[in-house]
């Protein structure tokens, strides 16, 4: 088959992703064989690509916002029939025994895997996923549509609630790509007035369509005192800026799984008055269920941009460069 790999992880527009040829994979007896129609590009697929994350698998195929068709199944799988829709995302594995798994904190177990990481994701003709950690899709969603809610939406929907935000309350978003305008929608959609405060005219422009209060640039002073923030940019820089935003009481969650340092943070202005910090580390499966239902009765909806997977590279660059605004997906033919 025909899939993209990160030979040698290095900047995307120097080759850092490469399209090669590969057997298709075979299911562990516990997995699903996928054969892949659209796989969301996510942040951290630049991540990977880039060695910005360490190497977990080399010549790893990336891409963990998969929606495909069941194609075949390991002899222990039940529970799916061949040709049926499911969704892959980020995590792909956790031990199910430790003290995290057993308080409901999967997303903390250090046994956990990752699809496109540890194990080969979609950027390719077929991937694999153990059933256990596949979803079922909502079925008014088309493919494209669905795609990026397979990372940034439960990502988002982790961050938004990682972020503390009472009813009504007033929340600003920090950056506003893929998971941030996912989760805007949901926050809308619970009574939030929203603030985003990020550099792009087309961000920007996208965030007022969907009902934003009010946008700024990322340095700006949102119009009113926050409950809660959601730092989406990959900026450490921006946490300090983000918490003088804060209300007293205020939360600020970090959504990614990357940051640049965070400077020194000044005691009275920053963090006094019971601000906190909190990061937010991939989801479980429990918020993967949760926003998927929600996004299908409150309508999520992704502004996507479709690139034929032979352009994966491209998409990964336009998204580093900022090309576009919501969500790039690939499709295969
Ligand atoms: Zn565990
Ligand atoms: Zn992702």
């Amino acid at each position: 088959m025909r899939a993209w790999s990160v030979v040698v992880p290095g900047p995307v527009e120097a080759g850092g992703l490469r399209p090669v040829v590969k057997p298709v994979p075979v299911p562990g007896e516990d997995e699903l064989l996928v054969r892949v129609r659209a796989c969301g590009v996510c942040r951290t697929d630049l991540h990977v690509t880039e060695g910005d994350l360490p190497v977990r698998r080399p010549g790893v195929t990336p891409g963990h916002e998969v929606v495909g068709v069941v194609a075949g199944s390991g002899a222990a799988v039940r529970g799916f029939v061949t040709g049926e829709r499911v969704g892959v995302a980020w995590l792909r594995r956790t031990d199910g025994s430790c003290a995290h798994c057993a308080r409901g904190a999967e997303n903390l177990c250090p046994a956990s895997r990752y699809t496109g990481w540890d194990a080969d994701g979609g950027y390719a003709e077929y991937t694999t996923v153990p059933a256990a950690f596949a979803h079922r899709l909502p079925a008014g969603l088309d493919d494209v549509a669905a795609a990026p809610l397979l990372c940034a939406g439960i990502i988002g929907y982790r961050a938004l609630r990682r972020a503390s935000l009472p009813p009504g309350g007033r929340l600003g978003l920090y950056g506003f790509g893929g998971s941030a305008h996912l989760c805007a929608q949901v926050a809308l959609s619970e009574g939030a007035r929203v603030h985003v405060l990020t550099r792009g005219a087309a961000a920007r422009r996208l965030a007022l369509e969907l009902g934003a209060a009010s946008v700024g640039d990322a340095h700006d002073v949102p119009p009113e005192p926050l409950d809660s923030a959601i730092l989406f940019a990959p900026a450490g820089e921006l946490v300090p800026v983000a918490l003088r935003a804060l209300d007293r009481g205020g939360v600020l969650s970090i959504a990614g799984i990357h940051l640049s340092d965070i400077p020194p943070l000044r005691y009275e202005s920053e963090l006094f008055y019971e601000k906190e910090v909190r990061s937010v580390t991939s989801n479980t499966r429990q918020d993967a269920r949760e926003f998927l239902a929600l996004a299908a009765r409150h309508d999520v909806r992704a502004t996507t941009h479709v690139y034929p997977m032979a352009r994966a590279a491209q998409a990964l660059a336009d998204l580093k460069a900022g090309r576009f605004d919501g969500a790039a997906v690939l499709v295969n033919d």
